[in-house]
């Protein structure tokens, strides 16, 4: 079967050319602002489909944290020198630019954290501690990141909460039904995963937060793998905490944002403490700092957030509507090759789905796969995704995942499609 959705010279039309949205954006003159992406491996130019694990870097966030390592490094809200005052601005538009970018009502409900898993952390930690008692529940999903299981795991055992775990179909949707069933008295905290790293699964965050919020639950949202591919506007969504690592959005690593409501961050206990996060301190008695200084304890990533503060403008500047819309298409696109393919079973195929390509073939195993596939210059994950419970869902020990940017081509899906063809005379 030869597929419908692209006509070869006419990126913008399918077979009956009809539009199919893969000229929304010009990927080439995209990659122009990655240099990276033009290099050979193994010979091979570089095929770079491992984005759910971490995105490249555009030169606009790489040019502004050497500009602040060059013209403005100091420690920030300490000094009043010039030097200092510059870093401190930059910092703080950082994070505006994030308020912005996740249409939060305050900046200061926005927390600089290492990442998701410091977000999450943080919320489990220090909410949890605070509200949590014996025979409470969590309710989790199947097919949480676990990053997203065992922060609630270990306070499960400290405390004696109980952790319930939405299941899914064969699709990798969630059971909704389930779900209603699971809220009850006792559910203290939902945490779900907005889109699955391992499945691509877009899970329907406003109906649950309904759900949850008619009993006056609140929702936390693990915003990793949906912030870097969709518009996502904590206010639509109705959530009460969101959190994501910036090095997945196209900026630097470990620097991301936790935004909460503020009467719920204001009522929370420090996460970690130390210098930052107060606003005085005898040997008797700290008085904390407001938000969102009470959860920064410490010097802070300066030059990260700065980073994070350009990708977000540099997304902005492309649109997440038009990043969406192109990387759907690519998907789209992706899944008719890959469904071509014999002996080729793609994991993960909701309705609702995002940029991955998850799949698993009888015929070798996933690493075999990986390493033939970086043989020939493509750069693909291979393994449980650190979601072994949706491994243990499909009865398969890991799968490869192709993983999907704005920066990658149909030619990237031409090339993944060859390799496999290279696995398959390899391995029969
Ligand atoms: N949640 C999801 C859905 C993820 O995909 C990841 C990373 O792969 C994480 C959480 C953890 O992110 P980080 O390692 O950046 O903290």
């Amino acid at each position: 079967m030869t597929t419908a959705i692209n006509t070869p010279g006419v990126p913008g039309r399918d077979g009956s050319g009809q539009p199919n949205g893969l000229d929304v954006i010009d990927p080439y003159r995209i990659r122009q602002d990655f240099p990276i992406l033009d290099q050979q491996v193994n010979g091979k130019p570089l095929v770079y489909l491992d984005n759910a694990a971490t995105t490249q870097k555009p030169l606009a966030v790489i040019d502004a944290i050497s500009s602040y390592y060059l013209h403005n490094n100091a420690n920030v809200h300490r000094g009043v020198h010039t030097l200092s005052q510059r870093a401190t601005d930059d910092y703080e538009a950082g994070r505006e630019a994030v308020r912005r970018f996740i249409n939060a009502p305050d900046a200061n409900e926005v927390i600089y954290v290492r990442g998701t898993t410091e977000g999450l952390n943080l919320v489990a930690s220090s909410y949890g501690r605070k509200y949590f008692k014996a025979g409470d529940e969590v309710i989790i999903t199947g097919m949480e990141h676990h990053s997203n299981i065992v922060p609630w795991q270990i306070l499960g055992k400290e405390i004696g909460i109980r952790l319930r775990v939405v299941p899914f179909n064969d699709d990798g949707e969630l059971l909704m039904d389930e779900y209603e069933a699971m809220l009850n008295d006792r559910t203290r905290m939902v945490s779900v995963v907005h889109q699955s790293n391992a499945l691509g699964t877009v899970n329907p965050i406003p109906e649950m937060v309904e759900l949850a919020h008619a009993r006056g639950i609140p929702v936390m949202v693990d915003a990793a793998q949906s912030i870097p591919h969709m518009p996502v506007d904590v206010q639509a969504l109705g959530a009460d905490f969101l959190t994501f690592s910036g090095h997945k959005m196209y900026g630097p690593t470990g620097i991301g944002a936790l935004w909460g409501r503020a009467e719920l961050l204001d009522d929370m206990p420090p996460y970690q403490s130390g210098g930052e996060m107060i606003r005085s301190v005898t040997f008797e008695e700290t008085i904390y700092n407001t938000l969102p200084h009470k959860f920064e304890a410490g010097t802070p990533d300066i030059a990260g957030a700065i980073g994070l503060g350009a990708a977000v403008e540099y997304l902005e500047s492309i649109g997440m509507e038009r990043i969406a819309a192109y990387e759907q298409a690519l998907l789209r696109y992706g899944t008719e090759k890959l469904g071509d393919i014999e002996g080729v079973r793609l994991i993960g195929t909701a309705e609702e789905k995002g940029g991955v390509l998850s799949f698993y073939m009888e015929a070798a195993h996933p690493h075999d796969i990986g390493t033939i596939l970086d043989s020939e210059g493509i750069a693909v994950r291979t393994g449980h995704h650190c979601a072994q419970p949706v491994m243990a869902r499909y009865e398969i020990p890991a799968t490869v995942r192709a993983s999907l940017a704005f920066y990658n081509t149909t030619d990237d899906i031409d090339a993944l499609v060859k390799a496999i063809d290279r696995v398959i005379e390899v391995f029969g």
